[in-house]
């Protein structure tokens, strides 16, 4: 990939551009591959935030946790082999867990946030919190052998343009069975998403991976006028996430969601 100087923060939409400062929410089986592919893409400073310790669990699909991390926080087990390995990359972690209250501040202070997290509600914060306050993020998720992921951008569209609301009946990742090949594909991607501003305003690229056919599409979806939270009029609220849903919104169809 054709990528400028590491930290260089131009605003142009004709090519790859690696932000300076990401933080990524959740450092499990999306944010370890994630954060690991940020910092070869040159990335300066990460922020990993996370409220869980490293259960044993995890081990297949979590690469920087390893069995001796076992009932450490996953921000200091990550943070550490990232720190080891990537000496000059300024690494933060913060063991706790993004909330109304929280979100809108560290949107502010990255230049792009990184949606890792395990459950619906939290990734609608994080659209919400992205459309507030102007700064990017990615979305992604992963359940059974379905990818998703898209860059969220300053004018929309958001995620609420495309599912318009947190189900209620999604299972939970640990319910429904993770690939771990399948998130390791995905947190990549949302890496290489996170150097990649969107080439159209107002347009948003939801790539959408079939582990089991082995397809890769890209649905175009638009922002959608009524929106919630990004369309005419409307103001993006911050509200605190429910616990316990998984990440891709299993009975929604994104080519049937994309307007
Ligand atoms: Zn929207």
């Amino acid at each position: 990939m054709l990528a400028p100087a590491p930290g260089d923060r131009r605003r142009d939409r004709t090519g790859p551009v690696t932000p300076a400062s990401v933080a990524i929410v959740g450092v499990g089986g999306l944010g370890c591959p994630a954060s690991l592919a940020l910092a070869r893409l040159g990335v300066k400073a990460l922020t990993l935030i996370d409220p869980d310790v490293v259960d044993v669990s995890n081990l297949h699909r979590q690469p920087w946790h390893h069995p001796a991390d076992v009932g450490r926080p996953k921000v200091a087990s990550a943070a550490e082999k990232l720190r080891r390995q990537f000496p000059s990359l300024h690494v933060e972690g913060r063991c706790e867990r993004l909330t109304a209250a929280s979100a809108e501040a560290v949107f502010r202070a990255h230049d792009l946030v990184l949606d890792a997290t395990d459950g619906v509600s939290t990734k609608f914060l994080l659209s919400d919190a992205s459309v507030l306050t102007g700064t990017p993020a990615v979305y992604g998720g992963v359940l059974r052998f379905e990818g998703l992921a898209m860059r969220l951008e300053r004018h929309g569209p958001c995620l609420r343009c495309l599912f318009e609301s947190p189900p209620a009946d999604v299972p939970t990742c640990a319910e429904a069975g993770v690939l771990g090949a399948m998130a390791g594909v995905v947190g990549g991607l949302q890496a290489t998403l996170a150097c990649a501003p969107s080439p159209e305003a107002g347009v948003g690229l939801l790539h959408v991976i079939d582990g089991r056919e082995l397809t890769f599409r890209v649905v175009k979806v638009r922002r959608r006028p009524d929106c919630a939270a990004c369309g005419d009029g409307a103001r993006a609220v911050l509200v605190d996430p429910e616990e316990g849903s998984c990440s891709v919104p299993a009975s929604t169809s994104p080519a049937r969601s994309a307007r």
